[in-house]
C-alpha cells in the first residue's frame, strides 16, 4: 500500500492539536524571548505571494529558535486603518469596519492554513479603539513634549484621493527624469509627483495640518545608522539619502528692508561665493510674503506659481538689492520657484558659473556669471555657456585667490558673515488626513483657548457611525463635532482630520509586548528587557517611511522616559520579491499566483526553497512540484519504515557512517537555520533523505541508527514543513508535538563535519576518475590507503607556520618526522611550496575512522569489496598517501 501525503486532510487537526497545547504562546514572564516579527498585513481582504514569503521566513525561524529551547515572540495583527477600506467599501456598498472585520477573518484563516504559527493571544488590531487610544495618547505626550506642530503648509493634494500626502507617498511618474533632490542649494523634489496609491497626478495647496517633528531627531537618525550593523547595507543608504544631512555655510545678505536686515542663504558651497552674482527667495520665503504685499508684480508671481509643479525657471525680480558681505557689492534679488520654502532657508545665493540651477536660472533673466573657482588640473572650463561645478582653485576671490576650495570653504567661513550650518532634506511629517478611516486626531478648537489636547480621562475619541459623503466624512458628523472645550468649558468643535496609519504601525511592535496593558500603550518594564525586535522581516518598500518612523518613535519614545531603547531593531531581513513571468506578481497584471492554488504547505516550502530569504526569485510550475515531491519523499521513508521494513537489532559496521551522516547533517541544517538560509536547509535535507533511502536499500537497516536519522529528519524538517512533520512524528510513535520537541543535537563532536564529508566526496571523485582513465568496469577491489602519521605532523607543522619562516628547516627539526629521510625531505619542500594555502585537516586516525564508515558507499556503487588501512612501512602506495588524500589502488 502506497500512502500520500495530504496537507489539506491533516492540517485542522494539527492546527487545534498546537493549539490546545499553547505551542506558540509566548509567557508573560519569559525573561527576554527571541522576538521575531514579520510587518503586519495591511488588511486588504487576502494574503499574496509576498506576504507568504515574508512570513514562512519568521514562521521557521520562530519555529527552530522554539525547538532549540528559548522562549519565542512571534505576534500577528492587522494594519486595520486606511484609506483602501474606504474605497472598497464605498465600492461595495458597506461600510470600513465591516470590509476591514471580514477581511480580517478571511486573512487570519489563511494565515492558518498555511501553518503559521502565531501567539493569536497578542493579537492587535489598529482599528479597534483599544489600540487607537494609545495612538491619541502618544500624540498628546509628543504634544506636551513639543513634538507636534500645527500650521498652514503647501502641501501635496491627491485630488481624486481627496487627501494630503506625505513626500514619501509621492512617486516619481515613470516618463519623468531624476527627480533628484539638491537639498543644499534649496531646490525642489516633489513638484511632478503622482499618488503613490491611485497614480494621479500631485497638486500643492495650503492648508492648516498637524506634524510631528521628525526632523528634531534628523541629527540622531542620521548617525544611530552607524551602529545598525545588522541592518542591510541598502535601507541605510536609503535612509541616509531621505535624511540628506549635508554640511555647509549660512551666509548673511543684508538688506534695506523694514521687517528685514538680512537673508540668510544655506550654500554647501561657500567657495563659490565670490561667483554670486544674485540673490533668490522662495515664493514661501517671509521676505517674498512681504515683499508681495506692496509690489503687484512679485504678488501675481506668487499666486501664479502656488499651485504648479510646473514653474521652471521663472522668476520675478524685486524693488530690493542685497549686499555681498564679502565684496560690498550690490545683488539683484529675486523670487523664484525652483528654491524650495522648506529646504535650507528658503534663499539661495545664484553662483550661475558652478551650479547647473543657478546657470539655467541666470540664462533665462540675463544675469551675469562670473567664475570664482577653476579645475587645478588645467583642463580648462566652458564658461560662461556651462557652469563649472567640480571643486577647484580660487580666482577672483580677493584675499582668498590660489586657496584650494575645501581649504577655502574653511577661511571663508571665518567671516563674521558666515557660519558652518547643516541641513537636512528630511521634513517634519505630515500626519494630517482628511479621511475617515483612521485614528481621530485628539484636539479640540476652542475660539478663545486654540487648539486644546483632548485630556487623557477623555481618551480615546472615538469615531462616529460612517457616512458617505465626497469629502472628509468626520466633518459631516455634525453632532460628534460639537463639543466642549476642555480648559473653558465653552462650545468648541473637534479636530475632523485623521491620522496617517503611519501613526498606527509606528509602534505596534510595543503593543504585542503587553496586548492588554491598561494604563499605558505597553508595559516599560517588559519592554526594556524584550526589546529590541530580534529579527524583523519586511519588504524593501519601507526602507524610508515605517522603517524610519519606527526608529524616529523608539527615540522620541526613549527621550520622554517611556523605553530605554533607541533603536528599536537588532536585525532586519528584506525579502525579495516572487517574480512571475519575470515581473512581480500582481492581481493588476493578471500574473498573480493564489497562494493555496498548489496547496498551503506546497507553495509555504517552495518560497522558502528557491532563493536566500534577500533574493528575488521566479515562481515556475516545476520547482513548486519538486517542493510537493520533496514533501512525498519524506513522508514515504517514514510509511515504508513504519508499513513494512524489517530491521535489524545488531549493528553492522556501515550503521556509523549513518550515525555519523545523522550528526553531520544536523550541524549543517543548524548552521543554516541560524543564518536564515532556508533554500540550504532544503538542499540538506533532501541529500540526507536521499542517504536514508540508500542505506535502506543497501540492508536491513539497523533499528536504532535509521530510527534515529527518521525522527531527526522530521525534527528538521519542522520548522519548514510543520504539518508534514508532525504527520512523521505521530508516526514513528514519537510522544507528543514535533513543535514541541527539542531540537536533535549531534551526538558526538561536529567541529571537523565539512572536512570529513569533504574527504569522503574527494575520495568517492577520485575512485570515479581513476575507474574512467584506466577503464576498469569491474573492479575486484578498491584499496584505499591513509597516510603514515608523520605527515600530519609535518602538515600540521607547515600549517602553523608563518609564510616567511624556513618551513623545510622547521619540519626537519623535528626528530621522528626526520627519521624519513629523502621521502620526509621531499613532503616538506612540496609542503613549503604551497605555503599559506594549506587547508585545516582532520587527523589520520579520524581520516580512517571515516572513511572505512564510508566504504559501504564505496561497495555499493562500484560493486567491489573495498579495503581501508592505515599506511604500512615501506608500503609503495604509502609514499603516495597525504593527509586527507589516501592513495588509492584499484585492482
Ligand atoms: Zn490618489
Ligand atoms: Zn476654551
Amino acid at each position: 500500500m502506497s500512502r500520500r501525503y495530504d496537507h489539506a486532510r491533516v492540517q485542522e487537526y494539527w492546527q487545534q492539536a498546537w493549539e490546545r497545547e499553547g505551542v506558540f504562546e509566548c509567557p508573560t514572564d519569559a525573561d527576554d524571548p527571541t522576538y521575531v516579527l514579520g510587518m503586519f498585513p495591511y488588511t486588504s481582504g487576502s494574503l499574496h505571494m509576498g506576504h507568504i514569503r515574508n512570513y514562512a521566513i519568521t514562521d521557521a525561524y520562530a519555529r527552530y529558535r522554539r525547538m532549540a529551547g528559548d522562549d519565542v515572540l512571534h505576534p500577528m495583527g492587522w494594519d486595520a486603518f486606511g484609506l483602501p477600506a474606504e474605497n472598497a467599501a464605498y465600492e461595495r456598498n458597506t461600510d470600513p469596519e465591516s470590509w476591514t472585520r471580514t477581511c480580517i477573518d478571511q486573512m487570519k484563516a489563511d494565515l492558518r492554513e498555511m501553518g503559521f504559527g502565531y501567539d493569536w493571544s497578542r493579537e492587535t488590531t489598529t482599528c479597534d479603539p483599544e489600540y487607537y487610544q494609545w495612538n491619541q495618547w502618544l500624540f498628546t505626550q509628543f504634544y506636551d513634549e513639543g513634538l507636534v506642530d500645527y500650521g498652514a503648509a503647501t502641501v501635496n493634494w491627491c485630488p481624486d484621493c481627496e487627501t494630503v500626502l506625505a513626500d514619501a507617498q509621492v512617486d516619481t511618474p515613470p516618463e519623468a527624469d531624476d527627480g533628484e533632490t539638491t537639498a543644499g542649494t534649496g531646490h525642489s523634489h516633489t513638484h511632478g509627483g503622482v499618488c503613490w496609491r491611485c497614480g494621479t497626478g500631485v497638486e500643492q495647496r495650503d492648508l492648516d495640518q498637524w506634524f510631528f517633528a521628525i526632523t528634531d531627531y534628523a541629527e540622531e537618525l542620521y548617525h544611530g545608522l552607524d551602529d545598525l550593523e545588522g541592518w542591510p547595507d541598502g535601507v541605510r543608504d536609503s535612509q541616509r539619502n531621505w535624511i540628506g544631512r549635508q554640511e555647509g555655510a549660512r551666509v548673511s545678505f543684508p538688506v534695506a528692508h523694514d521687517d528685514h536686515d538680512t537673508v540668510e542663504a544655506f550654500t554647501t558651497r561657500l567657495d563659490t561665493v565670490y561667483g554670486a552674482t544674485y540673490l533668490a527667495l522662495s515664493p514661501g520665503h517671509d521676505l517674498a510674503r512681504a515683499l508681495a504685499e506692496s509690489d503687484e508684480a512679485v504678488a501675481e508671481y506668487v499666486e501664479s506659481v502656488a499651485n504648479t509643479d510646473d514653474a521652471g525657471m521663472s522668476g520675478v525680480e524685486t524693488d530690493l538689492t542685497a549686499t555681498h558681505p564679502y565684496t560690498g557689492e550690490e545683488l539683484p534679488v529675486y523670487v523664484a520657484a525652483y528654491v524650495l520654502d522648506d529646504v535650507g532657508t528658503g534663499a539661495v545665493m545664484g553662483v550661475p558659473a558652478h551650479n547647473e540651477q543657478d546657470h539655467a536660472f541666470a540664462d533665462e533673466h540675463d544675469l551675469p556669471v562670473e567664475q570664482a573657482v577653476e579645475p587645478v588640473d588645467g583642463s580648462g572650463t566652458d564658461l560662461p555657456h556651462a557652469p563649472y561645478t567640480g571643486d577647484g582653485m580660487l580666482t577672483d576671490s580677493g584675499e582668498y585667490d590660489g586657496l584650494a576650495s575645501s581649504a577655502a570653504r574653511e577661511r571663508l567661513c571665518q567671516h563674521d558673515a558666515a557660519e558652518a550650518a547643516v541641513t537636512y532634506r528630511l521634513r517634519d511629517w505630515l500626519i494630517s488626513r482628511q479621511r475617515y478611516w483612521g485614528t481621530p486626531i485628539p484636539i479640540v478648537h476652542c475660539d478663545d483657548c486654540g487648539h486644546v489636547p483632548v485630556p487623557e480621562d477623555d481618551l480615546p475619541v472615538e469615531l462616529p457611525d460612517y457616512v458617505q459623503t465626497t469629502g472628509n466624512p468626520l466633518d459631516a458628523a455634525e453632532e460628534w463635532k460639537q463639543t466642549t472645550c476642555p480648559d473653558c468649558g465653552a462650545d468648541a468643535v473637534r479636530e475632523t482630520d485623521t491620522m496617517d496609519t503611519f501613526v498606527d504601525s509606528s509602534w505596534y511592535f510595543l503593543r504585542y509586548l503587553s496586548p492588554h496593558f491598561k494604563s499605558a500603550p505597553f508595559d516599560q518594564h517588559t519592554a526594556d528587557e524584550w526589546l529590541p525586535v530580534d529579527v524583523y522581516v519586511g519588504g524593501e518598500e519601507h526602507a524610508v517611511l515605517h522603517l524610519l518612523y519606527i526608529r524616529f518613535f523608539t527615540r522620541a519614545l526613549s527621550d520622554i522616559g517611556l523605553l530605554d531603547r533607541e533603536e528599536p531593531v537588532d536585525r532586519l531581513i528584506n525579502q525579495g520579491t516572487v517574480l512571475h513571468g519575470g515581473e512581480k506578481m500582481s492581481k493588476s497584471k493578471g500574473n498573480d499566483i493564489a497562494p493555496h492554488e498548489y496547496g498551503a504547505e506546497t507553495t509555504r516550502l517552495f518560497v522558502l526553497s528557491a532563493a536566500h530569504p534577500s533574493q528575488d526569485f521566479e515562481w515556475t510550475v516545476k520547482d513548486v512540484s519538486t517542493a510537493y515531491d520533496f514533501q512525498q519523499t519524506l513522508y514515504r521513508l517514514v510509511t515504508e519504515y513504519t508499513d513494512r521494513t524489517e530491521t535489524r537489532t545488531e549493528s553492522a559496521d556501515h550503521d556509523a557512517y549513518l550515525e555519523r551522516e545523522i550528526d553531520r547533517t544536523i550541524a549543517a541544517v543548524t548552521e543554516e537555520y541560524d543564518r536564515f538560509r532556508f533554500h540550504r536547509v532544503i538542499g540538506e535535507i533532501q541529500r540526507f533523505a536521499r542517504l536514508l533511502g540508500r542505506y535502506a536499500g543497501y540492508d536491513r537497516p539497523y533499528q536504532f541508527a535509521y530510527g534515529r536519522g527518521l525522527r531527526v529528519l522530521a525534527g528538521l524538517v519542522a520548522p519548514i514543513a510543520p504539518f508534514l512533520a508532525e504527520e512523521m512524528w505521530q508516526l514513528l510513535d514519537e510522544d507528543g508535538l514535533v513543535a514541541e520537541s527539542r531540537w536533535p543535537e549531534p551526538l558526538r563532536d561536529v567541529d571537523d563535519y565539512r572536512i570529513e564529508r569533504q574527504v569522503v566526496r574527494r575520495t568517492l571523485d577520485d575512485v570515479r576518475e581513476i575507474t574512467a582513465v584506466v577503464d576498469i568496469d569491474e573492479p575486484n577491489e578498491i584499496e584505499l590507503v591513509v597516510a603514515a602519521d608523520w605527515k600530519y605532523r609535518a602538515y600540521e607543522i607547515a600549517r602553523e607556520s608563518d609564510p616567511d619562516d624556513a618551513i623545510v628547516g622547521e619540519i626537519m627539526a623535528d626528530d621522528e618526522i626526520k627519521q624519513h629521510g629523502d621521502a620526509a625531505a621531499d613532503f616538506a619542500d612540496r609542503l613549503a611550496d604551497r605555503g599559506a594555502g594549506l587547508e585545516p585537516i582532520i587527523d589520520g586516525e579520524r581520516e580512517l575512522d571515516t572513511l572505512q564508515q564510508a566504504a559501504w558507499l564505496f561497495e555499493d556503487e562500484f560493486g567491489c569489496d573495498v579495503v581501508v588501512r592505515r599506511a604500512a612501512p615501506d608500503d609503495d602506495l604509502a609514499a603516495k598517501a597525504r593527509p586527507n588524500k589516501p592513495a588509492i589502488h584499484i585492482s
